[in-house]
C-alpha cells in the first residue's frame, strides 16, 4: 500500500470510529427512554387521559415502552417523592392491573384497588389525597368485563360478612341495572356499567372532590377494560 492509500485508510477508519463512537453516545440508553411520562403537576386532566390512552393503544398494539425499572429511577422518585398523573380505583381482578394495561412505571399513576371497584370511605380518603395532596388532575374509575364480584352480588349466596360487605355497596347498581334492562343476557355487563357510573358518581360527591370540580382543577371518569381485546373504553 503506497503511502497515499495508507493515510486514506487510516483516515477512513477514524472517520468510522469517530462516527460510530459519537452514534452510540446519543442513542437514549435502554433503561433512560422511559421515564418520559410528564409529572401530574405539568399536565391538565385532558393530557392525563391522554397519557392512559396512548399508553393502552401500546398495551393493545404490542408496542409497549420498556417500563423504567433502574436504580436510577427508583433513586429519583426517592428524592423528588412522586407526582403522579392520574389516580386510578380498579377492580383487585388479576387480569386487570392498571401499570401493564396503560404501560406506566413507577410514579405516574396513584393506584387504589378492592374487588369490585367500589368507593368506600378508605378507598375516597386515597383518592381525595392522590389529587389534593400530590396534584393529580385526572381521577378514572376502571371497571371490567367478567367483574366477579358483580357477579356474585348478582348471583347471590352465603357470603362472609367482609365480602357481603363489597356486595353491598354493588347491589345499588344492579338495582338501576335491572330497571331498564331489555336483554336478561345483559345483566352482567349493564350491572358492571351501572357500578362504574356509581363509584364515579360517589367521588364527585366529595366535598373535597367538588371543591376541585369547581375550580376545574380534576377531571373524574369511567372506563372499562374488555379482558378480550385489552382495550379501554373511556366514558366521559
Ligand atoms: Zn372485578
Amino acid at each position: 500500500m503506497s503511502g497515499n492509500k495508507k493515510n486514506v485508510f487510516l483516515l477512513t477508519l477514524l472517520t468510522t470510529l469517530l462516527i460510530s463512537i459519537v452514534l452510540i453516545s446519543c442513542s437514549p440508553q435502554k433503561g433512560k427512554q422511559l421515564n418520559v411520562s410528564p409529572k401530574g403537576t405539568e399536565v391538565n386532566a385532558d393530557e392525563a387521559l391522554n397519557l392512559l390512552k396512548d399508553g393502552n393503544k401500546r398495551f393493545v398494539d404490542g408496542k409497549e415502552k420498556n417500563t423504567d425499572l433502574t436504580e436510577e429511577t427508583k433513586s429519583d422518585l426517592f428524592e423528588d417523592g412522586q407526582y403522579p398523573y392520574a389516580v386510578i380505583i380498579s377492580c383487585s381482578d388479576s387480569r386487570v392491573p392498571p401499570e401493564l394495561l396503560f404501560n406506566e412505571g413507577f410514579g405516574n399513576i396513584f393506584v387504589i384497588r378492592n374487588a369490585g371497584n367500589v368507593v368506600d370511605q378508605i378507598s375516597l380518603g386515597s383518592i381525595e389525597y392522590g389529587v389534593e395532596h400530590l396534584g393529580a388532575p385526572l381521577i378514572m374509575v376502571l371497571g371490567h368485563e367478567k367483574c366477579g364480584a358483580v357477579k356474585a352480588t348478582i348471583d347471590g349466596g352465603d357470603f362472609s360478612e367482609n365480602i357481603g360487605a363489597i356486595a353491598k355497596e354493588i347491589t345499588p347498581a344492579y338495582n338501576s341495572a335491572k330497571i331498564n334492562i331489555k336483554d336478561n343476557k345483559l345483566i352482567y355487563s349493564n350491572t358492571e356499567d351501572e357500578n362504574i357510573k356509581q363509584s364515579v358518581n360517589e367521588i364527585k360527591n366529595s366535598e373535597v372532590i367538588k371543591h376541585l370540580l369547581e375550580e376545574n382543577k380534576v377531571k373524574v371518569v369511567g372506563a372499562k377494560y374488555s379482558l378480550e381485546t385489552g382495550k379501554v373504553i373511556v366514558s366521559e
